[in-house]
Protein backbone atom coordinates (compact mmCIF):
# COMPACT_ATOMS: atom_id res chain seq x y z
CA UNK A 1 0.00 0.00 0.00
CA UNK A 2 1.30 3.34 -0.96
CA UNK A 3 -0.16 5.31 1.31
CA UNK A 4 -1.63 3.89 4.34
CA UNK A 5 -4.17 6.98 5.53
CA UNK A 6 -6.34 6.87 2.38
CA UNK A 7 -7.96 3.62 1.94
CA UNK A 8 -9.80 2.68 -1.12
CA UNK A 9 -11.76 -0.34 -1.89
CA UNK A 10 -9.55 -3.05 -3.72
CA UNK A 11 -12.45 -3.87 -6.70
CA UNK A 12 -12.04 -0.17 -7.87
CA UNK A 13 -8.54 -1.26 -8.36
CA UNK A 14 -9.65 -3.85 -10.85
CA UNK A 15 -12.17 -2.04 -12.85
CA UNK A 16 -10.10 1.06 -12.93
CA UNK A 17 -6.73 -0.80 -14.00
CA UNK A 18 -8.52 -3.28 -15.92
CA UNK A 19 -10.93 -0.77 -17.68
CA UNK A 20 -7.60 1.16 -19.03
CA UNK A 21 -6.26 -1.32 -21.56
CA UNK A 22 -4.65 1.61 -22.97
CA UNK A 23 -3.50 4.15 -20.90
CA UNK A 24 -5.11 7.58 -21.61
CA UNK A 25 -2.98 10.69 -21.79
CA UNK A 26 -5.90 12.36 -19.06
CA UNK A 27 -7.94 10.44 -17.21
CA UNK A 28 -10.88 11.73 -15.10
CA UNK A 29 -11.83 10.13 -12.11
CA UNK A 30 -15.16 11.75 -10.36
CA UNK A 31 -16.28 10.64 -7.11
CA UNK A 32 -18.03 11.84 -4.12
CA UNK A 33 -15.76 13.09 -1.32
CA UNK A 34 -14.14 11.15 1.10
CA UNK A 35 -14.70 7.66 -0.60
CA UNK A 36 -10.93 7.30 -0.95
CA UNK A 37 -10.28 8.92 -4.82
CA UNK A 38 -6.70 10.47 -4.23
CA UNK A 39 -5.61 6.98 -2.34
CA UNK A 40 -7.02 5.19 -5.78
CA UNK A 41 -4.87 7.79 -7.98
CA UNK A 42 -1.48 7.59 -6.24
CA UNK A 43 -1.83 3.90 -6.54
CA UNK A 44 -2.42 3.60 -10.16
CA UNK A 45 0.51 6.90 -10.83
CA UNK A 46 2.69 4.07 -8.58
CA UNK A 47 1.55 1.07 -10.87
CA UNK A 48 2.09 3.19 -14.00
CA UNK A 49 5.63 4.10 -13.04
CA UNK A 50 6.78 1.06 -11.49
CA UNK A 51 9.67 -0.64 -13.02
CA UNK A 52 8.38 -3.94 -12.51
CA UNK A 53 4.05 -4.31 -11.73
CA UNK A 54 2.34 -7.19 -10.59
CA UNK A 55 0.63 -9.57 -12.25
CA UNK A 56 -2.90 -7.49 -11.50
CA UNK A 57 -0.93 -4.19 -13.01
CA UNK A 58 -0.53 -2.71 -9.36
CA UNK A 59 3.03 -1.76 -8.25
CA UNK A 60 5.67 -3.64 -7.01
CA UNK A 61 5.47 -1.75 -4.02
CA UNK A 62 9.49 -2.71 -3.53
CA UNK A 63 11.27 -1.34 -7.00
CA UNK A 64 13.41 2.38 -6.91
CA UNK A 65 10.48 3.77 -8.42
CA UNK A 66 7.74 2.58 -5.56
CA UNK A 67 9.97 3.65 -2.82
CA UNK A 68 9.88 6.76 -4.22
CA UNK A 69 6.41 6.97 -4.42
CA UNK A 70 5.87 6.10 -1.11
CA UNK A 71 8.34 8.41 0.52
CA UNK A 72 6.34 10.97 -1.75
CA UNK A 73 9.49 11.72 -3.34
CA UNK A 74 9.18 10.53 -7.09
CA UNK A 75 10.67 12.60 -10.05
CA UNK A 76 8.85 11.49 -12.46
CA UNK A 77 5.37 12.73 -10.00
CA UNK A 78 3.88 15.83 -9.19
CA UNK A 79 0.71 16.52 -7.53
CA UNK A 80 -0.67 19.75 -8.18
CA UNK A 81 -3.38 20.70 -5.37
CA UNK A 82 -4.64 24.38 -3.66
CA UNK A 83 -1.78 25.28 -1.55
CA UNK A 84 -4.34 25.60 1.63
CA UNK A 85 -4.35 21.51 0.74
CA UNK A 86 -0.74 20.74 1.34
CA UNK A 87 0.20 19.99 5.16
CA UNK A 88 3.82 20.45 6.25
CA UNK A 89 5.78 17.21 5.44
CA UNK A 90 3.35 15.15 3.90
CA UNK A 91 2.32 14.24 0.39
CA UNK A 92 4.56 14.71 -2.80
CA UNK A 93 6.29 18.09 -3.47
CA UNK A 94 4.53 20.58 -5.34
CA UNK A 95 5.65 22.44 -8.20
CA UNK A 96 5.35 26.02 -6.08
CA UNK A 97 8.37 28.03 -6.80
CA UNK A 98 5.85 30.61 -7.24
CA UNK A 99 5.10 31.10 -3.69
CA UNK A 100 8.68 31.93 -3.20
CA UNK A 101 8.16 35.01 -4.80
CA UNK A 102 4.99 36.30 -2.88
CA UNK A 103 5.68 37.91 0.64
CA UNK A 104 4.32 37.11 3.78
CA UNK A 105 1.69 39.10 5.28
CA UNK A 106 3.78 40.84 7.66
CA UNK A 107 2.24 40.13 11.24
CA UNK A 108 0.62 37.13 10.20
CA UNK A 109 2.38 33.64 11.06
CA UNK A 110 1.38 32.24 7.59
CA UNK A 111 0.14 33.70 4.34
CA UNK A 112 -3.38 33.05 3.18
CA UNK A 113 -3.03 30.14 1.24
CA UNK A 114 -5.19 29.75 -1.74
CA UNK A 115 -7.84 27.44 -1.60
CA UNK A 116 -7.32 27.11 -6.17
CA UNK A 117 -5.50 25.61 -8.13
CA UNK A 118 -3.48 28.54 -9.56
CA UNK A 119 -2.36 29.19 -13.28
CA UNK A 120 1.17 29.29 -11.97
CA UNK A 121 0.96 26.28 -10.54
CA UNK A 122 -0.40 24.71 -14.32
CA UNK A 123 2.41 26.76 -16.28
CA UNK A 124 5.62 25.47 -13.79
CA UNK A 125 4.59 22.05 -15.24
CA UNK A 126 5.78 22.78 -18.67
CA UNK A 127 9.28 22.55 -17.41
CA UNK A 128 8.28 19.07 -16.63
CA UNK A 129 6.90 17.89 -19.20
CA UNK A 130 9.22 19.18 -21.51
CA UNK A 131 12.10 17.63 -19.72
CA UNK A 132 13.31 13.86 -20.44
CA UNK A 133 11.82 11.95 -17.54
CA UNK A 134 14.37 10.45 -14.70
CA UNK A 135 13.61 6.71 -15.68
CA UNK A 136 13.78 7.24 -19.07
CA UNK A 137 9.77 6.83 -19.07
CA UNK A 138 6.86 8.07 -18.21
CA UNK A 139 5.91 11.02 -16.32
CA UNK A 140 2.43 11.65 -14.06
CA UNK A 141 0.84 14.54 -12.99
CA UNK A 142 -2.23 14.23 -10.45
CA UNK A 143 -4.31 17.37 -10.63
CA UNK A 144 -6.36 17.18 -7.35
CA UNK A 145 -9.27 18.31 -6.66
CA UNK A 146 -9.25 19.26 -10.60
CA UNK A 147 -13.07 21.22 -9.72
CA UNK A 148 -10.93 23.84 -7.71
CA UNK A 149 -8.90 24.80 -10.91
CA UNK A 150 -8.91 28.61 -11.55
CA UNK A 151 -10.28 29.72 -14.42
CA UNK A 152 -6.81 30.40 -15.78
CA UNK A 153 -5.57 27.27 -14.58
CA UNK A 154 -7.97 25.51 -16.15
CA UNK A 155 -7.27 27.16 -19.42
CA UNK A 156 -3.40 26.98 -18.76
CA UNK A 157 -3.94 22.74 -18.50
CA UNK A 158 -6.34 22.91 -21.60
CA UNK A 159 -3.08 24.05 -23.93
CA UNK A 160 -1.13 21.13 -22.49
CA UNK A 161 -4.05 18.56 -23.07
CA UNK A 162 -4.43 19.96 -26.42
CA UNK A 163 -0.75 18.78 -27.41
CA UNK A 164 0.20 16.36 -25.21
CA UNK A 165 3.90 15.66 -24.83
CA UNK A 166 4.82 11.53 -24.99
CA UNK A 167 4.92 9.85 -22.01
CA UNK A 168 3.25 12.71 -19.77
CA UNK A 169 -0.12 11.55 -18.32
CA UNK A 170 -2.40 13.27 -16.06
CA UNK A 171 -4.58 12.09 -14.02
CA UNK A 172 -7.68 14.41 -12.70
CA UNK A 173 -9.46 13.56 -9.51
CA UNK A 174 -12.67 15.57 -8.74
CA UNK A 175 -15.41 15.48 -6.32
CA UNK A 176 -17.67 17.14 -8.72
CA UNK A 177 -17.95 18.13 -12.97
CA UNK A 178 -19.08 21.41 -12.24
CA UNK A 179 -16.19 23.89 -12.46
CA UNK A 180 -14.14 22.15 -15.01
CA UNK A 181 -14.87 23.20 -18.22
CA UNK A 182 -16.54 21.23 -21.35
CA UNK A 183 -13.26 21.75 -23.21
CA UNK A 184 -10.87 20.43 -20.39
CA UNK A 185 -13.99 17.45 -19.92
CA UNK A 186 -13.37 16.43 -23.43
CA UNK A 187 -10.09 15.97 -23.96
CA UNK A 188 -10.01 13.26 -20.65
CA UNK A 189 -10.92 9.48 -20.34
CA UNK A 190 -13.89 10.11 -17.70
CA UNK A 191 -14.29 7.41 -14.65
CA UNK A 192 -17.55 7.57 -12.52
CA UNK A 193 -16.92 6.35 -9.28
CA UNK A 194 -19.59 7.83 -7.99
CA UNK A 195 -21.80 4.67 -9.44
CA UNK A 196 -19.08 2.13 -8.11
CA UNK A 197 -19.73 4.04 -4.66
CA UNK A 198 -23.30 3.84 -4.84
CA UNK A 199 -23.14 -0.33 -5.66
CA UNK A 200 -20.78 -0.96 -2.87
CA UNK A 201 -22.71 0.30 0.20
CA UNK A 202 -25.43 -1.54 -1.61
CA UNK A 203 -23.41 -5.00 -1.29
CA UNK A 204 -22.26 -3.79 1.97
CA UNK A 205 -25.13 -3.56 3.49
CA UNK A 206 -27.02 -6.59 1.10
CA UNK A 207 -23.78 -9.31 2.40
CA UNK A 208 -24.49 -8.97 5.71
CA UNK A 209 -20.95 -9.65 7.78
CA UNK A 210 -22.05 -12.96 8.73
CA UNK A 211 -21.58 -14.10 5.03
CA UNK A 212 -18.55 -11.08 4.21
CA UNK A 213 -16.19 -14.21 4.63
CA UNK A 214 -17.66 -16.51 2.02
CA UNK A 215 -16.61 -13.35 -0.64
CA UNK A 216 -12.84 -13.99 -1.12
CA UNK A 217 -13.13 -17.45 -1.02
CA UNK A 218 -15.80 -17.28 -4.15
CA UNK A 219 -13.35 -14.56 -5.79
CA UNK A 220 -10.53 -17.24 -5.17
CA UNK A 221 -11.96 -20.07 -7.40
CA UNK A 222 -10.21 -22.65 -5.43
CA UNK A 223 -13.26 -24.74 -4.38
CA UNK A 224 -12.66 -26.94 -1.57
CA UNK A 225 -15.73 -28.07 0.44
CA UNK A 226 -14.35 -28.96 3.45
CA UNK A 227 -12.10 -26.26 4.05
CA UNK A 228 -14.64 -24.01 3.39
CA UNK A 229 -16.70 -25.60 5.99
CA UNK A 230 -14.33 -25.12 8.52
CA UNK A 231 -13.81 -21.36 7.29
CA UNK A 232 -17.62 -20.57 7.61
CA UNK A 233 -17.63 -21.64 11.11
CA UNK A 234 -20.10 -20.82 13.81
CA UNK A 235 -21.68 -18.37 10.92
CA UNK A 236 -25.53 -18.46 10.01
CA UNK A 237 -25.77 -21.07 6.69
CA UNK A 238 -28.73 -19.30 5.40
CA UNK A 239 -26.66 -15.94 5.22
CA UNK A 240 -23.78 -17.87 3.37
CA UNK A 241 -26.20 -19.26 0.77
CA UNK A 242 -28.29 -16.49 0.11
CA UNK A 243 -25.02 -14.84 -1.04
CA UNK A 244 -23.97 -17.88 -2.43
CA UNK A 245 -27.35 -18.04 -5.01
CA UNK A 246 -26.36 -13.99 -5.66
CA UNK A 247 -22.69 -15.11 -6.36
CA UNK A 248 -24.27 -17.83 -8.92
CA UNK A 249 -26.87 -15.67 -10.26
CA UNK A 250 -24.60 -12.89 -11.52
CA UNK A 251 -21.64 -15.61 -12.88
CA UNK A 252 -24.22 -16.75 -15.23
CA UNK A 253 -25.24 -13.09 -15.99
CA UNK A 254 -21.90 -12.62 -16.87
CA UNK A 255 -21.61 -16.04 -19.00
CA UNK A 256 -24.47 -14.90 -21.00
CA UNK A 257 -22.90 -11.16 -21.67
CA UNK A 258 -24.77 -9.68 -19.14
CA UNK A 259 -22.97 -7.01 -16.16
CA UNK A 260 -23.33 -8.34 -12.83
CA UNK A 261 -25.71 -7.25 -10.57
CA UNK A 262 -25.21 -8.43 -6.79
CA UNK A 263 -21.26 -8.02 -7.20
CA UNK A 264 -20.60 -5.30 -10.15
CA UNK A 265 -16.75 -4.83 -8.39
CA UNK A 266 -15.87 -8.53 -8.71
CA UNK A 267 -16.44 -8.47 -12.64
CA UNK A 268 -12.91 -10.22 -12.80
CA UNK A 269 -13.34 -12.78 -11.09
CA UNK A 270 -17.13 -13.58 -12.07
CA UNK A 271 -15.57 -13.80 -15.84
CA UNK A 272 -13.18 -16.45 -14.35
CA UNK A 273 -16.35 -18.17 -13.13
CA UNK A 274 -18.14 -17.71 -16.09
CA UNK A 275 -15.04 -19.67 -17.72
CA UNK A 276 -15.38 -22.16 -15.81
CA UNK A 277 -19.03 -23.37 -16.24
CA UNK A 278 -18.83 -26.05 -18.83
CA UNK A 279 -22.47 -27.07 -18.38
CA UNK A 280 -25.10 -24.25 -17.93
CA UNK A 281 -27.44 -26.80 -17.56
CA UNK A 282 -25.87 -28.42 -14.27
CA UNK A 283 -25.04 -25.09 -13.09
CA UNK A 284 -28.58 -24.36 -12.73
CA UNK A 285 -29.59 -27.27 -11.67
CA UNK A 286 -26.76 -26.98 -8.50
CA UNK A 287 -28.49 -23.38 -8.21
CA UNK A 288 -31.66 -24.70 -7.57
CA UNK A 289 -30.76 -27.44 -4.74
CA UNK A 290 -28.77 -24.72 -2.71
CA UNK A 291 -31.60 -22.91 -3.21
CA UNK A 292 -33.78 -25.31 -2.22
CA UNK A 293 -31.51 -26.41 0.90
CA UNK A 294 -32.09 -21.94 2.11
CA UNK A 295 -35.41 -24.34 3.43
CA UNK A 296 -33.47 -26.08 5.85
CA UNK A 297 -30.90 -23.40 6.70
CA UNK A 298 -31.91 -22.11 9.83
CA UNK A 299 -31.36 -24.86 11.59
CA UNK A 300 -28.73 -27.39 10.21
CA UNK A 301 -28.47 -30.53 12.51
CA UNK A 302 -24.80 -30.18 11.44
CA UNK A 303 -23.63 -27.20 10.39
CA UNK A 304 -20.28 -28.17 8.87
CA UNK A 305 -21.82 -31.05 7.27
CA UNK A 306 -24.86 -28.66 5.90
CA UNK A 307 -22.11 -26.36 4.66
CA UNK A 308 -19.97 -29.26 2.70
CA UNK A 309 -23.01 -30.21 1.12
CA UNK A 310 -23.45 -26.99 0.19
CA UNK A 311 -20.21 -26.20 -1.30
CA UNK A 312 -19.93 -29.52 -2.84
CA UNK A 313 -23.37 -28.88 -5.00
CA UNK A 314 -21.17 -25.61 -6.09
CA UNK A 315 -18.16 -27.40 -6.90
CA UNK A 316 -20.17 -29.87 -8.86
CA UNK A 317 -21.97 -27.11 -10.66
CA UNK A 318 -18.40 -26.22 -12.77
ZN1 LIG B 1 7.62 -1.14 -8.27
Amino acid sequence: MINNDISFPKPWWNRVNQGLNRRPSALLLVGPKGIGKTGLTIELAASWLCQSPLQDGSGCGSCQSCHWMSTSQHPDFRWVRPDADVEEGTGPSDEGKADLQETPVAGSDAKKKSQEIRIEQIRALSGFANVGSHRGGLRVVLISPANRMNYAAANALLKTLEEPAQSLVFILVADRLRGIPATVLSRCRRIDLGVDAQALSQIQTQNSEAAAWLIPLLVSGQIDPIRWAEKAGKSPPADAIDLLVRWMTDASRVASGLAPRAFPQEGAALEEQALRMKSPQRWFQMLAEIQASRAVAEHPLNPKLFYESIFDRYRRAQ
